[in-house]
Formats: structure tokens, sequence, C-alpha cells
């Protein structure tokens, strides 16, 4: 009773102002049985919007309790939020800060609660984790009642509890989900609630109790208490049949001696629909059990159909030996998972006894069970943490900890960016929250890292299970302490022998190299006034050495355990802005560290092909950690991986990262029972076709992107944390207008260009590399006079790898008079570049947007001329003795084709999109006569775009494959050039197909066998 009566007096002024408050006893029972609870806002009356900000309304539309809630909604399709820093400050005697969210979408989310207390200023608030600030409101569809556990809540931070007598601010921050949000009814309770304030709860309704870091939704219940429609009760009969029947059927073709991998898999989508998805509230809806049911019944009768066609000889569209063949048991027979042991690795892919391709899928954590008819075991790999010695789950009882806090020179100097994975700072998941940010040149982190390994290494070291060795993944390195700058100071003078040079170089005074001070960074960015030739050369010596300290690292593991292939880095920073700062070079780390690629970059293939192609040996390339979604997986295999670990199957949903069940087959909303079933089928696939896949990679591209790690390393400071740069986006760009020309596409490095590797292709595509090595830039015009072709996007050629103005487009005869750039990207280069530059004239505005073809070279003959479209900076040229192939609306050059020596050099004057680097390439693909055998065809008689397709030739047969990239249905034709197509198979299915017409549904992807109709 005590504690009742203070809460009540601390509270009765707020009450007054801001709040309605009921206390009530009932005196009937037992004195226990009491419950208390302030209103905080109960959303009837325009008034109680008064202490709340955001994106606000009163709304009669969803209320939970009372007449009327609040609405958040905007029509610019902003941040939906609620906020206040005018509710009662004591929470203190309170169980359940509760309230009630209407979500009126599919579609599921997870809001932030934020709720500050008077011991942390906003600066703690941002920094240090001081405040309650997690995305843990789950909203289920409908209607969700949120229970707030007061009593056990932690500042973000986990250092200390909330000071619940001390509450100055509260927020509920939605993001920009495009349509209203409701909330009602925000108030703290004590014991059970009376009618009076609780909100009216529907047993069908979300129940979400947050109980610190964890949350747990629920049906509200009771479950008793919800009724089904009858039409739900039929289908779950129906649905039960339907699996039975398949049950029995499954089983008589085993006795008959069949392999059942594939009939098998419409149970287990059976079983994760109406068993696990069944307990989960996310699917506890009728809509959603409708769904699941439907597609249960559907599948499960199909694959009974096709049982009952093979054990009764009935007729079918699909090709089943006669019992007597006993070269060929079955049709769809799916090889046994290889014994990894067994593998070997040769020529770029793993190979069984027979010489045969393999592929690997396993699934994120699955090492047990019956999916392991399917996937590969998750522990044929293993990530050993050699680089820093721990990892930032098991730092604190690592040799590294302890010398972290016994010596200064282990920490980190001069970076305040992100720790790079070595080992961990405050924003890390899991542990303890501390930072550890290690020095990779004390002599005592790396005695420390060597005593981590050899602690260690009996997890590793000759583990027959494992196909590969991570030392660790997603690295990033940067440091400036007295080593690093000693060290820099060496590479400099290795580089530049004498001072002066260097002086030249940079444009300073340094009277030695021991004086220079290695370029700083803060906020995890070059500074702004950065000498740009310094952190040139200070980005490249990183590279450099911290490539150095992994090939260390590996001749260490190699004491352990010469036999599994070791892999670092694999890193998307490849293709990222921030690549300068990373300490990253993938060319280095795969050439010097990588006896397997590793590839963690994401779901794109473009690193496969960028990874590949930096490779100067064939090598197999694997992926521990594959995000993405269920789409495109073949695509990963036929574009060169040979082992995914896919992201993921989890064993049981989070319940304190609740995202990460939208990630997780089983148990995702988003992932449907037919896109599980597809995944299942892949896994069986690749083992079945290995041969094909492996067809795809086999031969290497003619079509080279250009490469530069100076583009990489050289840019704005600004632009560093920017995401994407000019070249980058480019990149991107025309990788992606160039992946649907029914060829590969591969990339070709800088080092590699200097060693003459570009005479291997066909065509070499240079994206806005605005900062060029003076001897790259001779050997790309090289390789043009020798007969090469060459399409270049602006602003190439233009400055030297130190940001210095060395315009050499003159050498490919053409003249930039004048360059127009967008306002915003102007500014920023603006101040960096152009005060110290140019011939050119330079306006800031709204560039060319329009470009017409002229009927000449590439476009001569088109039916239709095609016209493209582009944003972004447009240069203004003077063709000199070049032909201009299209122009801007008022009449300027914008596409420029000159014939150099032997080759040809096509020059925009503007950076395209995608889909219209796909129009330009496509006849430029035809005049260079690329390999290819068979091409898919659009309606409009251009290459297909929008679906991958690309064909290679057997001795027999073509195999093509066909990958639709979207989300509509694609529908092309398969056109042989030069050569005729025979009966075509759908290698997926089995099925014969008659007609050379492919229809894909969204993101399907098949594969075919098309016969020669004539044999050479
Ligand atoms: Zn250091």
């Amino acid at each position: 009773m005590n504690t009742k009566k203070t809460v009540f007096l601390l509270s009765t002024f707020l009450f007054l102002a801001f709040a309605c408050r009921q206390t009530k006893q009932e005196s009937d029972k037992n004195d226990n049985n009491t419950h208390e609870v302030i209103i905080l806002s109960d959303f009837e009356n325009k008034s109680s919007l008064e202490i709340w900000d955001g994106s606000i309304s009163l709304s009669n539309e969803f209320p939970a309790h009372g007449k009327n809630g609040i609405k958040l909604s905007d029509a610019d399709g902003g941040s939906l939020w609620i906020e206040s820093k005018k509710l009662p400050k004591d929470w203190s005697a309170y169980e359940l800060l509760k309230f009630d969210i209407y979500n009126p979408s599919v579609q599921l989310y997870y809001a932030q609660i934020l709720i500050v207390d008077e011991l942390a200023s906003d600066e703690q608030v941002a920094l240090k984790g001081q405040a309650y600030d997690w995305n843990k409101v789950f909203l289920n569809t409908g209607w969700n009642h949120i229970e707030f556990k007061l009593q056990t809540a932690m500042v973000t931070e986990g250092d200390r509890p909330l000071a619940l007598d001390k509450i100055r601010k509260f927020r509920l921050s939605f993001g920009a989900v495009g349509h209203p949000i409701y909330v009602d009814n925000l108030r703290l309770v004590s014991g059970d609630e009376s009618n009076e304030t609780a909100s009216e709860v529907n047993p069908a309704d979300c129940r979400v109790v947050i109980e610190n870091r964890h949350v747990y939704p629920m049906l509200a219940g009771p479950v008793e208490k919800i009724k089904r429609s009858p039409e739900i009760v039929q289908l779950r009969k129906q649905a039960d049949a339907a699996v039975s029947k398949l049950e029995k059927e499954v089983a008589l073709a085993e006795m008959q001696g069949y392999q059942m991998l594939y009939p098998r898999i419409p149970l287990i989508t059976a079983n994760i629909g109406m068993g696990i998805r069944s307990k989960l509230v996310w699917f506890q809806n009728e809509d959603e059990e409708t769904k699941i049911l439907e597609y249960v019944i559907a599948s499960c009768a199909a694959a009974v159909k096709e049982i009952e066609v093979l054990l009764s000889a009935g007729i079918t569209d699909i090709e089943v030996p006669a019992p007597e063949n006993d070269l060929k048991p079955q049709t769809f027979f799916v090889p046994p998972l290889p014994t990894v042991s067994k593998l070997k690795i040769e020529d770029g892919f793993y190979r069984n006894e027979l010489g045969e391709p393999v592929y690997i899928f396993s699934m994120l954590q699955i090492n047990e069970g019956p999916l392991m008819d399917y996937f590969a075991p998750f522990n044929h790999r293993t990530e050993s943490y050699t680089v820093g010695g721990g990892s930032r789950y098991d730092i604190e009882s690592s040799p590294v900890y302890e010398a972290f806090h016994k010596y200064d020179n282990t920490h980190r100097i001069g970076w305040d960016g992100w720790c790079g994975h070595l080992i961990k700072d405050r924003w890390a998941m899991g542990g303890k929250k501390e930072d550890v940010v290690i020095c990779l040149e004390s002599p005592d982190i790396r005695k420390a890292v060597l005593e981590y390994m050899k602690l260690h290494q009996k997890e590793w070291a000759n583990d027959p299970k494992l196909l590969y060795n991570i030392m660790a993944y997603e690295l990033q390195y940067i440091c400036y302490c007295e080593r690093s700058q000693k060290m820099f100071h060496d590479w400099l003078k290795s580089k530049y022998s004498n001072i002066s040079a260097l002086n030249q170089i940079w444009n300073t005074q340094y009277k030695s190299f021991a004086v220079i001070e290695a370029p700083a960074t803060y906020a995890g960015r070059p500074v702004d006034d950065i000498n740009r030739a310094a952190w040139y050369d200070w980005s490249n010596f990183n590279t450099r050495r911290f490539t150095d300290y992994m090939k260390w690292i590996k001749t260490e593991m190699r004491k352990y355990d010469n036999v599994t292939p070791i892999c670092a880095g694999g890193t998307s920073s490849m293709l990222h802005s921030s690549n300068s700062i990373t300490g990253i070079d993938e060319e280095m780390i795969i050439n010097e560290v990588d006896d397997v690629i590793l590839n963690e970059s994401h779901s794109s293939p473009i690193f496969s092909d960028l990874l590949l192609s930096l490779s100067e040996k064939r090598k197999v390339m694997v992926d521990p950690e594959m995000g993405g979604g269920t789409h495109g997986l073949l695509l990963q295999f036929l574009h060169g991986k040979s082992d995914i670990s896919k992201w993921w199957w989890a064993s049981a949903p989070s319940s304190e990262y609740l995202q990460m069940n939208e990630s997780s087959l089983p148990h995702s909303k988003t992932i449907s029972l037919a896109a599980i079933d597809e995944v299942l089928k892949i896994s069986l696939d690749i083992r079945r076709l290995g041969n094909e896949i492996a067809e795809f990679t086999a031969s290497e591209p003619e079509i080279a992107i250009f490469y530069s790690k100076t583009n990489m390393l050289q840019m704005p400071p600004k632009m560093v944390k920017a995401g994407k740069t000019p070249y980058v986006e480019a990149v991107y760009d025309i990788w992606e207008g160039a992946r649907c020309l029914g060829a590969r596409v591969g990339f070709v490095s800088e080092n590699q260009i200097k060693k003459g590797k570009l005479e291997k292709f066909k065509l070499l595509l240079v994206p806005a590399a605005k900062y060029m090595i003076p001897e790259v830039t001779a050997a790309i015009i090289k390789y043009i006079k020798d007969g090469g072709t060459a399409l270049v996007i602006p602003e190439s050629f233009t400055f030297d790898q130190y940001a210095r103005d060395h315009d050499a487009t003159p050498k490919l005869g053409i003249a930039i008079t004048g360059v127009t750039y967008p306002a915003i990207i102007g500014e920023g280069e603006k101040v960096q570049n152009y005060d110290q530059s140019f011939s050119q004239k330079i306006i800031y505005g709204d560039s060319q947007k329009k470009i017409t073809a002229l009927n000449k070279d590439i476009f001569e003959g088109s039916t239709v001329l095609p016209i493209f479209s582009s944003e972004g900076i447009a240069q203004s040229i003077d063709p000199g003795p070049h032909e201009v192939l299209a122009t801007f609306e008022d009449g300027k050059p914008a596409i420029i084709h000159g014939q150099i020596g032997n080759g040809n050099l096509y020059y925009l004057a503007v950076p395209l999109k995608a889909h219209d680097y796909h129009l330009l390439l496509s006849p430029i693909v035809e005049k260079i006569d690329l390999k290819r055998s068979v091409v898919g065809i659009a309606s409009d008689g251009g290459l297909v775009y929008g679906a991958e397709v690309r064909a290679v030739e057997r001795k027999l047969d073509y195999l093509v494959y066909a990958s639709n990239l979207t989300s509509e249905a694609i529908e092309f034709n398969l056109k042989g050039l030069g050569v005729s197509l025979g009966e075509m198979t759908n290698l997926r299915n089995l099925k014969v197909a008659d007609t050379q017409k492919i229809i894909l549904a969204p993101h399907e992807e098949k594969m075919f066998k098309i016969a020669k109709i004539s044999f050479p």
C-alpha cells in the first residue's frame, strides 16, 4: 500500500495536467489482486495530442479503447513517428507499459521504441546507448497489443537499468511504411486491468510481450475462443488427406527401388506450412492458413500424379526408363552428396572421383536431420578467427584480450570508424559491450594471435569434414601507429627512391621520408583537405601491408594444417566507395592468400564475375553466408560459385532479433512454400547437373569491364562514405547493361592490363575511370590500335592516379571542350578538382537528356533508330576525325565512333542507364562477332532484357540457361546464330519442348539442352 501511495502522490500533478488516472482495489478479493493504471494518453480528443509531436492526427478509424485513437500518416511517404517529452516521469511502480497498434498492411514491421531517462544526455543516448532504444515493437497484420515489461528494461548498452522514476522522453518510430499506422491507449499498468481502461482484444489479435532485448509475439487468445470458418476446417481435412496419400505413394515407390527425393519435397513444405508455421502468430490467420493449405493440397496431388504414372506405365511427357534398362536406373536420379574428404580441386572446380564438377549447397545452420538428404552439412566450412586471434563472441577468453589490456601498443591508433571485425567495438553484436580494437603491427598482439591459434587449432587442423577454413571474413584494417608510419616510410622509399621524386608528385616539401605523417582520417573517412596524392599512396600501402599480414597468418596456420584450403577477405568493399579505408584488395588476397576464392559480398553475381576475373589461376569460389532471399539461386552457381552456404534455415525463430526470422526459410512471411520448394529442388538439381552448370564458366569471357583499383582509392574525401561514386555507379550500370547480351562478362584489372591481358578480350568497357595510371591508358590505346573495341564512359582518362589534371582523351582523337554537371554532384568535385584545372568550360545545371542515334556504323540499317536517355554529367565534345553516331536534341555529339588503327572506339558524352547500355551494346557485340550460339530474342526483335539467357556449345548439343531477374513474367524465343536447333529438353523437369518459345514466371530459372541438328 505504501508504494502505491507514493506513486499516487508523485504523479498527481502530472495527472492533473496530462493524464487520466484510475486506481481501484477490488475489496471482495484478496489484497494482492490489486491493479493500478495510469492512462498516459488515450487519444480521445484533440487536447490529448498537445503533449505529442509527430506525423499524427486524431482518428476514429481504429480505436483500441474509447471512440478515438491516433493516426500516423505522411502524404509524402515520409517516416512515421510519435514522440512526447511531457509524459509523467515516474513509471517505477508499474509492471507494464501497454499500448495498442493497428497495422493495416500484410507486411510485418519492427518499430523502434525509444525510452529516455534523465540520467542520460541526448549525446549519451546517440553515441553510448544510454536509453532503451531498439526496434522491438513487432507489428503483425491487424491489431497488436503491446506489453512492455518495465522492471527488467535495461538501456541499449546493457550496463544499467532504465531509470523508471525519471523518464523524460518516449518515442515510437515506424520508418517510411507507405500507409497509416494507428496507435491508441498508452498506459502504465500493474496487475489485472479492469474493462474501464483495458483495450478491446479479440482472441485472434496479436499480443506482443517485450522483455528487455526479447520479444514474444503470440495470439492474444484464448485459442479456444477463435472461431474458424467451415471452409478452413474443410481445407485442413483435405490437406491432411493429400499428405497421407503422398506419403503412401512415396513409400510404395521407395519399396520398388526408386529414389524419391523430388516427390518428398511437398511433404517437407507441408510440414513447414502445417507444422512449423502454424505455431507462428504471423501465419495464424485464415488468409495465411488458406494459402498454406491450398498449396499443400495442390503440391501433394501433383507429386502423387507423377508417382502414379511411374508405377502404372501411364502416359507421360517425361522419359521413364524401362525397368530392364540398367544403364539408366531412373529419371531424375540424384547422385548422393559427395564425401567431402574425397573431393579434389582441379581447374576451378571441386571434382569427384570421376573428375566431374561437383557443387555444394548447404544451409546455415543445418547439420542434422531429414534435410541432410538435400543440403550438404553446414559444418563443412569454418571461420577460425586466426587473423585477429578471436571474435566478438569469444575475445574475453583470448590471449589477445589479455594483451590488449596489458600493453598500450596493442590499440588501434588514428581510426574512429568501424573496427572491421578486428575485433569489436560498441556497435558489435554479441558478447560484452566494450571497445576492443586492435593494432596488427603490435608485437604483443602478434604474439597473442599466435597463442590463440595454438589454443584453437585443434578445432580445425586437419578436420576431414572441412572443405575450407576462413581466416576471418568481411575484414577491414587501417592503423596510424608509430610502426604503421615507419612501414609507410619504407614503402614510400622503395616506390620513390628519393624524397624529391615524392615531393614533385605530392606537391610537398618534405626533407626526408621519416618526417612524413600518413594522411589522416576523421569520422571514418579521409579529412576534407587531404593531400590526394598522399592518400592514394597511403591507401595503396594499406592494402599491401594488410595482405602481407594475412599471408603471414596463413604461413602460421600451415604449421598446423597443410591440407585444408584457406581463404580470407571476400567483402563487397571492392565495389564500394569506402574501399580506400579498408585495406582490402581482393586481387592481392585472391592471388597471394586464397586457396579458394572467398565471396561473401551479397547476392549480386557481379562479385562472382569480378572475383573470378581477378584470379590469375582458376580457383574454386565459395560463399560461406549467402543472403539475398531465395531467387536466382541457380544463377549463383552458373556465375561460378562452387560452394554456397545459404542464409538461412533457423532451428527456431529468434526472439531477440525478430527481423532475422524474415530471412529464415521456414519462418519468413515473405518466403512462400513454393519458394522453399524451389530451393529444395535447386539443391537436387545442382547435384544432377554439375557437368552442365560447369560448362558456363569453363571458357573465359570475351567482354571485360575495366576494374580500376585507382578509381576505388582515389576520390574526393566526401565521397568515401557515399556508398557509390561515379565510377562504381558506372561499373554497376554497364555490368547490368552487358549481362543480357548472351555472353559471359568479366573484368580486367590494372595489373592484368599492365601484364598484357587485354589482348584476350574482344570488347573492353571503361566505366567512368576518371583517375588513370598513364601506363594503363597507354595499354588501352594500344589495345584499340591493335584491333580491340572499347566503349568509354565519361569522365574516363581525365586525371592521373594522384588526382592531377592529365587529360588523355586527345590521345583518343577527342577534344572535350566543356562539361555540364548536375548541380549537386558538381558541388563536391568543384572544390576538390576543378578549381585547379582545366581547359574545359564548366557549367552546373541540367544536363542533356535525350539522345537519338543516326543511321551509321552499328545503327546502320536499323528499322527503328534507338533513342537513349541519360542523366548526370555531360561533356561537350569536338569529335575531331571521328564520326558522330548519336546526337543530343541540340544536335551536339552524344556518341562518337572512331576507327583507331585496326580497332574501334565508342565514346559517350554522357553516362547511360543499364537498359540503354543494353541497347547500345547489342549492335556492338554483333559487329565484333562475339562467340555466341543461341540467344534469347524478345518480341521487339532485340535481345531479351530482364532475363539472363546464355548458351554454350558442346559436342552433341547446346546448353542454354534462362534466369528471370524480375518479378514479372518474361516471354521470348530462342534463336540459333548461324546454327539450327533440334529437340529441346528442359533439364530441370526433363520435359521435351517442341518449340523454342520460352516463358519464364517471375524469378523463374530454366536450363535446356538443345540437340544439334547435324553433327560435324
Ligand atoms: Zn597499429
